[in-house]
């Protein structure tokens, strides 16, 4: 049951991340916080369709 999902950067939108979940326990989309090389720090990053 897990997808691969892209991370995008909410400060420079760029797709940063790539991941997979599990759908069934995790319904919600994936915010997390990860270093964006771009921005050169921490930013939320938030799950995008592919
Ligand atoms: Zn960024």
């Amino acid at each position: 049951m897990r997808v691969n999902i892209q991370l995008e950067c909410t400060e420079c939108k760029r797709r940063n991340y790539s991941t997979s979940k599990n759908k069934k326990n995790t319904t919600e989309r994936l915010e997390l916080n990860k270093y964006c090389k771009w921005d050169k720090k921490v930013t939320l990053h938030k799950e995008t369709k592919k």
